[in-house]
């Protein structure tokens, strides 16, 4: 059985202190269960903090992205290896925002996909289609594009250990999810690519989780569908309290 996974992304919300708050309510909050993994992505500023904070707890930490080089003149940005020794465990990659904003594209998402690998970190790889996309019929089209770029070079091994997250844009943010048996047909579709690319054992190993204005009032349905194994919730995994709610539902 696949362990359930409920990471949230924060983006660019929350200041240090409201970062902490957060971690010291939920650290004792959360239920304790082998079933669902929680993750909280924070802005990278805060992660160390976030880190050691979390010690000791069930609640691990991941960066909301990465460059793919181990160091270098690259103004701004965090390599996989200082994620690594920070001993960070999650990164987000991909995500659509990342590609609309700053111009990651399927090549560079794939060389941060490897790197993650190379460095001991699990990466939460994003693919999703745009309202134009659906509206037009090339929902599977371009989501199975997305996994086949994103997963060149990457073992079975490896795959087995990665988490995909299905968001389909026009559901980001705009509190339109997507109905829970579209988004279970995207995430097996999904599936079904990863075992033409690798094979059955790895198909079925694969978490995907499925984003997009999930909330505890709908995370239950979701969860509720074979092919959906967590979520990647931004809005609603601010509060600390609705975080726990998405848990306990997961749970
Ligand atoms: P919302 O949950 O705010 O729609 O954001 C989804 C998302 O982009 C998570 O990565």
């Amino acid at each position: 059985m696949r362990k359930r996974i409920i990471a949230g992304n924060w983006k660019m919300y929350k200041m240090m202190d409201e970062a902490k708050s957060f971690v010291a309510e939920v650290k004792g909050r959360l239920p304790e269960t082998e079933l669902v993994e929680a993750v909280i992505c924070p802005p990278s500023l805060f992660l160390a903090e976030l880190v050691n904070q979390s010690e000791g707890t069930s609640l691990k930490i991941g960066a909301q992205t990465m460059h793919d080089a181990a160091e270098g003149a690259y103004t701004g940005e965090v390599s996989p290896n200082m994620l690594a020794d920070l001993n960070v465990q999650y990164v987000i990659l991909g995500h659509s925002e990342r590609r609309q904003y700053f111009n990651e594209t399927d090549e560079s998402v794939n060389r941060k996909v490897l790197a993650a690998f190379a460095n001991g970190l699990t990466p939460i790889v994003c693919v999703g289609e745009s309202l134009e996309e659906r509206e037009g019929g090339k929902t599977v089209e371009r989501v199975a594009l997305q996994v086949n770029k994103a997963f060149e070079g990457v073992s079975a091994d490896q795959a087995k250990e990665a988490i995909i997250a299905y968001e389909p844009i026009w559901a980001i943010g705009t509190g339109k999810t997507a109905t829970a048996e579209d988004a279970n047909d995207v995430c097996k579709e999904i599936r079904h690519e990863i075992g033409k690319l690798y094979d059955k054992n790895t198909a079925s190993a694969i978490r995907i989780q499925y984003g997009g204005s999930v909330k505890p009032a709908n995370i239950g349905e979701l969860l509720s569908m074979e092919h959906i194994d967590g979520a990647l919730v931004g809005g609603a995994s601010l509060e600390a309290d609705s975080f726990v709610k998405m848990i306990e539902v997961a749970t």
